[in-house]
Protein backbone atom coordinates (compact mmCIF):
# COMPACT_ATOMS: atom_id res chain seq x y z
CA UNK A 1 0.00 0.00 0.00
CA UNK A 2 1.14 3.65 -0.80
CA UNK A 3 0.07 6.10 1.91
CA UNK A 4 0.59 9.57 1.44
CA UNK A 5 -0.28 12.87 3.15
CA UNK A 6 -1.04 15.81 1.11
CA UNK A 7 -2.85 19.42 0.48
CA UNK A 8 -3.65 20.63 4.05
CA UNK A 9 -2.82 17.68 6.67
CA UNK A 10 -4.48 15.07 4.12
CA UNK A 11 -4.20 11.21 4.03
CA UNK A 12 -4.56 9.46 0.95
CA UNK A 13 -4.03 6.20 -0.23
CA UNK A 14 -1.90 6.05 -3.59
CA UNK A 15 -3.28 3.71 -6.69
CA UNK A 16 -1.54 3.89 -10.00
CA UNK A 17 -1.73 8.03 -10.31
CA UNK A 18 -4.88 9.18 -8.60
CA UNK A 19 -5.15 9.75 -4.18
CA UNK A 20 -7.90 7.95 -2.52
CA UNK A 21 -8.93 10.77 0.26
CA UNK A 22 -9.20 8.36 3.45
CA UNK A 23 -8.54 11.79 6.18
CA UNK A 24 -11.19 10.71 7.82
CA UNK A 25 -9.55 7.39 9.38
CA UNK A 26 -6.97 9.74 10.02
CA UNK A 27 -9.25 12.01 12.17
CA UNK A 28 -10.28 9.04 14.21
CA UNK A 29 -6.81 7.87 15.17
CA UNK A 30 -5.29 10.72 15.97
CA UNK A 31 -8.62 11.35 18.35
CA UNK A 32 -7.93 8.18 20.01
CA UNK A 33 -4.38 8.85 20.37
CA UNK A 34 -2.59 9.68 24.13
CA UNK A 35 -0.92 12.94 23.96
CA UNK A 36 1.70 11.07 25.92
CA UNK A 37 2.10 8.80 23.34
CA UNK A 38 5.59 8.78 21.53
CA UNK A 39 6.03 8.77 18.21
CA UNK A 40 3.19 8.90 15.61
CA UNK A 41 -0.29 7.94 16.05
CA UNK A 42 -1.20 7.58 12.13
CA UNK A 43 1.83 4.94 11.51
CA UNK A 44 1.59 3.37 14.69
CA UNK A 45 -1.89 2.38 14.28
CA UNK A 46 -1.30 1.59 10.35
CA UNK A 47 -1.19 -2.25 11.15
CA UNK A 48 -4.60 -2.38 12.86
CA UNK A 49 -6.42 -0.03 10.15
CA UNK A 50 -4.89 -0.96 6.48
CA UNK A 51 -7.56 -3.20 5.69
CA UNK A 52 -10.27 -0.78 6.65
CA UNK A 53 -7.57 1.88 4.94
CA UNK A 54 -7.82 -0.42 1.56
CA UNK A 55 -12.41 -0.07 2.12
CA UNK A 56 -12.23 3.67 2.44
CA UNK A 57 -9.78 4.08 -0.57
CA UNK A 58 -11.83 1.49 -2.45
CA UNK A 59 -15.10 3.72 -1.90
CA UNK A 60 -13.70 7.42 -2.28
CA UNK A 61 -13.08 8.89 -5.44
CA UNK A 62 -9.68 10.06 -6.76
CA UNK A 63 -7.60 13.20 -7.32
CA UNK A 64 -4.78 13.12 -9.44
CA UNK A 65 -1.54 12.99 -7.50
CA UNK A 66 -0.35 15.55 -10.39
CA UNK A 67 -3.13 17.67 -8.54
CA UNK A 68 -2.10 17.59 -5.17
CA UNK A 69 0.15 19.47 -2.93
CA UNK A 70 2.48 16.49 -1.44
CA UNK A 71 3.74 16.68 2.75
CA UNK A 72 6.18 14.26 4.47
CA UNK A 73 3.96 11.00 4.36
CA UNK A 74 5.26 11.36 8.44
CA UNK A 75 3.40 13.67 10.18
CA UNK A 76 5.01 13.60 13.52
CA UNK A 77 8.35 11.96 14.02
CA UNK A 78 9.61 11.29 17.02
CA UNK A 79 13.12 11.74 15.46
CA UNK A 80 14.95 12.07 12.74
CA UNK A 81 18.45 9.46 12.65
CA UNK A 82 20.57 9.45 10.00
CA UNK A 83 23.42 7.71 8.43
CA UNK A 84 27.08 9.62 7.16
CA UNK A 85 29.32 7.78 4.87
CA UNK A 86 27.65 4.61 4.18
CA UNK A 87 28.84 4.10 1.00
CA UNK A 88 32.25 3.61 -0.37
CA UNK A 89 32.68 5.83 -3.35
CA UNK A 90 30.59 8.15 -1.23
CA UNK A 91 33.56 8.39 1.42
CA UNK A 92 36.28 8.41 -1.22
CA UNK A 93 34.65 11.46 -3.08
CA UNK A 94 34.33 13.53 0.23
CA UNK A 95 38.02 12.25 0.79
CA UNK A 96 39.58 13.87 -2.24
CA UNK A 97 37.39 16.68 -1.45
CA UNK A 98 39.37 16.92 2.25
CA UNK A 99 42.60 16.27 0.93
CA UNK A 100 42.07 19.10 -1.61
CA UNK A 101 41.13 21.82 1.29
CA UNK A 102 43.86 20.29 3.55
CA UNK A 103 40.95 19.06 5.74
CA UNK A 104 41.02 16.22 7.96
CA UNK A 105 38.33 13.60 6.16
CA UNK A 106 35.52 12.21 8.32
CA UNK A 107 35.70 8.89 9.19
CA UNK A 108 33.22 5.92 7.94
CA UNK A 109 30.13 5.37 9.74
CA UNK A 110 31.58 2.90 12.49
CA UNK A 111 34.10 5.16 13.65
CA UNK A 112 31.13 8.33 12.77
CA UNK A 113 28.17 6.71 13.98
CA UNK A 114 24.92 8.22 13.57
CA UNK A 115 23.53 11.61 13.95
CA UNK A 116 19.87 13.66 14.68
CA UNK A 117 18.31 15.77 12.08
CA UNK A 118 15.95 18.23 13.60
CA UNK A 119 12.25 17.19 13.36
CA UNK A 120 11.34 21.23 11.98
CA UNK A 121 13.48 20.56 9.25
CA UNK A 122 11.14 18.21 7.64
CA UNK A 123 9.21 18.60 4.60
CA UNK A 124 7.33 17.04 1.90
CA UNK A 125 8.30 17.38 -1.95
CA UNK A 126 5.79 20.34 -2.72
CA UNK A 127 7.11 22.27 0.02
CA UNK A 128 10.48 22.43 -1.71
CA UNK A 129 13.95 23.26 -0.32
CA UNK A 130 14.35 27.10 0.87
CA UNK A 131 18.87 27.60 0.38
CA UNK A 132 20.59 29.21 3.41
CA UNK A 133 23.93 30.48 3.30
CA UNK A 134 24.31 30.25 -0.53
CA UNK A 135 27.37 31.32 -0.23
CA UNK A 136 28.44 27.59 0.23
CA UNK A 137 28.05 24.57 -1.20
CA UNK A 138 24.54 23.17 -0.83
CA UNK A 139 24.51 19.84 -2.02
CA UNK A 140 21.77 17.11 -2.54
CA UNK A 141 21.82 13.37 -1.07
CA UNK A 142 19.23 10.95 -2.15
CA UNK A 143 18.87 8.02 0.09
CA UNK A 144 16.40 5.15 1.16
CA UNK A 145 14.40 6.07 4.22
CA UNK A 146 13.32 3.59 6.45
CA UNK A 147 10.02 4.35 8.71
CA UNK A 148 9.89 2.83 11.89
CA UNK A 149 6.05 1.12 12.53
CA UNK A 150 6.70 0.18 16.43
CA UNK A 151 8.56 0.58 19.32
CA UNK A 152 12.21 -0.95 19.93
CA UNK A 153 15.51 -1.19 21.61
CA UNK A 154 18.35 -3.58 21.39
CA UNK A 155 16.41 -5.14 18.16
CA UNK A 156 18.53 -8.08 17.03
CA UNK A 157 19.68 -7.80 13.22
CA UNK A 158 16.99 -11.08 12.37
CA UNK A 159 14.28 -9.41 13.86
CA UNK A 160 15.36 -6.15 12.05
CA UNK A 161 12.88 -5.90 9.46
CA UNK A 162 10.11 -6.84 11.66
CA UNK A 163 10.41 -3.45 13.09
CA UNK A 164 9.89 -1.77 9.70
CA UNK A 165 6.65 -0.24 7.87
CA UNK A 166 7.75 1.08 5.08
CA UNK A 167 10.03 3.01 2.76
CA UNK A 168 9.69 6.43 1.30
CA UNK A 169 12.58 8.55 -0.73
CA UNK A 170 14.97 10.78 1.53
CA UNK A 171 16.77 13.96 0.70
CA UNK A 172 19.59 14.92 3.32
CA UNK A 173 20.07 18.49 2.16
CA UNK A 174 23.44 19.30 3.24
CA UNK A 175 25.18 22.47 3.90
CA UNK A 176 28.94 22.00 4.18
CA UNK A 177 31.05 23.49 6.76
CA UNK A 178 32.91 23.43 9.89
CA UNK A 179 30.11 22.51 12.16
CA UNK A 180 28.71 19.55 13.42
CA UNK A 181 26.49 17.77 10.59
CA UNK A 182 23.74 18.11 13.03
CA UNK A 183 23.12 21.62 12.41
CA UNK A 184 24.21 21.99 8.94
CA UNK A 185 21.70 18.81 7.97
CA UNK A 186 19.10 20.81 10.04
CA UNK A 187 18.37 24.03 8.24
CA UNK A 188 14.00 24.29 7.65
CA UNK A 189 13.52 22.26 4.70
CA UNK A 190 16.98 20.34 4.34
CA UNK A 191 15.02 17.11 5.62
CA UNK A 192 12.66 16.03 2.64
CA UNK A 193 11.10 12.72 2.55
CA UNK A 194 7.81 11.29 -0.22
CA UNK A 195 6.44 10.89 -2.46
CA UNK A 196 4.72 8.65 -0.35
CA UNK A 197 4.80 5.90 2.15
CA UNK A 198 5.45 2.90 0.35
CA UNK A 199 4.34 -0.33 2.88
CA UNK A 200 7.09 -2.98 3.59
CA UNK A 201 5.65 -6.10 1.83
CA UNK A 202 6.17 -3.91 -1.55
CA UNK A 203 9.80 -3.88 -0.38
CA UNK A 204 11.11 -7.20 0.45
CA UNK A 205 14.85 -6.44 0.46
CA UNK A 206 15.88 -3.00 1.28
CA UNK A 207 19.54 -4.03 0.48
CA UNK A 208 18.90 -4.43 -3.12
CA UNK A 209 16.90 -0.99 -3.93
CA UNK A 210 17.96 1.41 -7.11
CA UNK A 211 18.26 5.03 -6.28
CA UNK A 212 18.60 8.02 -8.18
CA UNK A 213 18.69 11.85 -8.53
CA UNK A 214 18.84 14.13 -11.23
CA UNK A 215 19.04 17.69 -11.13
CA UNK A 216 17.41 20.24 -14.19
CA UNK A 217 17.26 17.03 -16.03
CA UNK A 218 20.96 15.90 -15.33
CA UNK A 219 20.82 12.80 -13.44
CA UNK A 220 24.10 12.90 -10.63
CA UNK A 221 23.49 9.73 -8.49
CA UNK A 222 22.69 7.24 -9.40
CA UNK A 223 23.40 4.19 -7.13
CA UNK A 224 21.82 0.81 -5.62
CA UNK A 225 21.53 0.46 -1.85
CA UNK A 226 23.31 -3.21 -2.24
CA UNK A 227 26.48 -0.74 -1.67
CA UNK A 228 25.86 -0.09 1.49
CA UNK A 229 28.51 -0.30 4.01
CA UNK A 230 25.70 -0.46 7.16
CA UNK A 231 23.11 -2.51 5.21
CA UNK A 232 19.52 -1.53 6.85
CA UNK A 233 19.20 -4.49 9.03
CA UNK A 234 22.77 -3.32 10.40
CA UNK A 235 21.59 0.13 11.18
CA UNK A 236 18.38 -0.76 12.96
CA UNK A 237 20.43 -3.50 15.10
CA UNK A 238 23.17 -0.77 15.70
CA UNK A 239 20.91 2.61 15.95
CA UNK A 240 18.54 0.54 18.37
CA UNK A 241 21.65 -0.24 21.25
CA UNK A 242 21.43 3.84 21.56
CA UNK A 243 17.78 5.10 20.62
CA UNK A 244 14.81 3.61 21.21
CA UNK A 245 12.69 3.51 18.03
CA UNK A 246 9.04 4.31 18.12
CA UNK A 247 6.53 4.30 14.87
CA UNK A 248 7.32 7.14 12.60
CA UNK A 249 10.73 7.49 13.21
CA UNK A 250 12.51 7.82 9.97
CA UNK A 251 16.08 6.57 8.86
CA UNK A 252 17.85 7.90 5.97
CA UNK A 253 20.40 5.25 5.31
CA UNK A 254 23.29 6.86 3.89
CA UNK A 255 23.91 8.41 0.28
CA UNK A 256 26.08 7.13 -2.43
CA UNK A 257 28.90 9.15 -4.71
CA UNK A 258 27.36 11.86 -7.14
CA UNK A 259 26.69 14.59 -4.53
CA UNK A 260 26.49 18.03 -6.04
CA UNK A 261 25.32 21.28 -5.46
CA UNK A 262 22.12 22.98 -5.89
CA UNK A 263 20.89 26.63 -6.13
CA UNK A 264 17.90 28.57 -6.16
CA UNK A 265 15.75 27.97 -9.58
CA UNK A 266 16.96 24.17 -9.74
CA UNK A 267 14.76 21.43 -10.13
CA UNK A 268 15.24 18.32 -8.20
CA UNK A 269 13.83 14.48 -9.49
CA UNK A 270 14.66 11.83 -6.74
CA UNK A 271 13.62 8.33 -7.78
CA UNK A 272 13.73 4.96 -6.46
CA UNK A 273 12.00 2.67 -8.74
CA UNK A 274 10.19 0.31 -5.94
CA UNK A 275 8.68 3.59 -4.33
CA UNK A 276 8.02 6.00 -7.13
CA UNK A 277 9.65 9.52 -7.69
CA UNK A 278 9.71 13.12 -6.92
CA UNK A 279 10.37 16.67 -7.62
CA UNK A 280 11.96 18.95 -5.28
CA UNK A 281 12.11 22.49 -6.55
CA UNK A 282 14.72 24.64 -5.08
CA UNK A 283 14.23 28.17 -4.01
CA UNK A 284 16.60 31.02 -1.44
CA UNK A 285 15.39 31.52 1.61
CA UNK A 286 13.95 34.80 2.69
CA UNK A 287 13.99 36.49 6.10
CA UNK A 288 10.98 35.68 7.98
CA UNK A 289 9.41 33.61 5.39
MN1 LIG B 1 23.18 11.79 4.24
Amino acid sequence: MRLCRYDDDRLGVVRGDMVHDVTEAQTQIRAAAPYAMKGDAVIAALPAWRSRLEEMAAKAPGKPVSQVKLLSPVARPSKLVAAPTNYKAHIEEMAARAAAQNVKPSPAIGTAGLFLKANSSLVGPSEGVAIRFPERRNEHEVELAIIFGKQGSDIPREKALDYVIGYTIGLDMTARGPEDRSFRKSIDTYSVLGPWLVTADEIPDPDNVPLEISVNGEVKQNSNTKQLIYDCRKLIEWGSTFYTFYPGDVLYTGTPEGVSPVKPGDTMLARVDPIGEMSVSVRAHRAGG
